[in-house]
């Protein structure tokens, strides 16, 4: 039941102070969603108003890592989004019944970005959120039309190899117009019980990645951060509570609130 979307989008309404970041990677796998959940959890626990879009219709995550059940709720022509630690959240994943896969293609899930952008009440949002899929396809493409306003924020692991990945997003931004605010380099190194950091994949992705997309785009992209491996993170998203807010003091919680603090 899923219309094309009607409204106007109000982020793109000439003084909508909400800033917007677009939260993407190479491939998948690298922890792109549970950098967004946590993102955001640190945000709206910074005070700020914060919602959040899940644009990885075939992959949805949003509502396990928020420990969201609720479902949208109609209010006349608009829908209200459920929330959860603070943060307003959007995702097809509230309208697929259990265990039940979204076989769509890209001008349904189009349709469905921009009716979650238009026909959601946000209300004034402080920072919105899109969790992309991995990759440069069809909804990269449908957020960079829909919400031109949108800066990328480029998720890697530490591996070499993650940098030619990363060329491909770098000319979608190009292609696109796209700012890129940052690189985050997550699963880092795993700190050993006897204090010791191992690589485990590797060192030097988030710095190769940044230079290589600041090539593709024309102007500078720092690393925002370089989050560890950390088993705590992971077990955070199965139950649904981000770790920045279940161990806000933990060394993983520190380095993804000074990247919601970089943005
Ligand atoms: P993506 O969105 O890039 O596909 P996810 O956020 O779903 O990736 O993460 C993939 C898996 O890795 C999940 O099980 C997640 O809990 C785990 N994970 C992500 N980042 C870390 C990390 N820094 N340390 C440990 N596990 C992580």
């Amino acid at each position: 039941r899923l219309r094309q979307g009607r409204r106007q989008i109000p982020f793109n309404q000439p003084g909508s102070l909400t800033r917007i970041y677009a939260i993407s990677s190479g491939k998948g796998g690298v922890g792109k969603s549970t950098v967004t959940a946590n993102l955001a959890a640190a945000m709206a626990a910074d005070g700020l108003r914060v919602g959040v879009i899940d644009a990885d219709i075939h992959g949805f995550s949003m509502p396990g890592m928020f420990g969201i059940t609720d479902q949208p709720t109609k209010v006349s022509d608009l829908l209200m989004p459920p929330e959860a630690h603070g943060v307003a959240v959007m995702s097809i994943g509230m309208f697929v019944p259990e265990g039940q896969a979204v076989v769509w293609r890209g001008p349904k899930m189009h349709r469905a970005i921009e009716q979650f952008a238009s026909d959601v009440f946000w209300g004034d949002l402080d920072v919105l959120l899109l969790d992309l899929p991995p990759g440069t396809g069809d909804v990269a493409i449908s957020v960079a039309q829909l919400l031109p306003g949108a800066q990328m924020v480029v998720v890697t692991t530490p591996q070499q190899s993650a940098a030619s990945v990363a060329e491909r997003v770098g000319s979608l931004a190009s292609s696109t117009e796209q700012e890129i605010a940052g690189v985050v380099e997550n699963m880092a190194g795993l700190t050993l019980p006897d204090g010791t950091v191992m690589d485990v994949f590797g060192s030097g992705g988030g710095d190769r990645v940044a230079e290589t997309l600041a090539g593709a785009v024309g102007h500078d992209v720092p690393v925002l951060g370089r989050i560890g491996l950390d088993p705590a993170l992971r077990e955070g998203a199965d139950q649904g509570t981000p770790l920045v807010l279940s161990a806000p003091d933990s060394p993983t919680a520190m380095a993804l609130k000074g990247v919601a603090r970089a943005l």
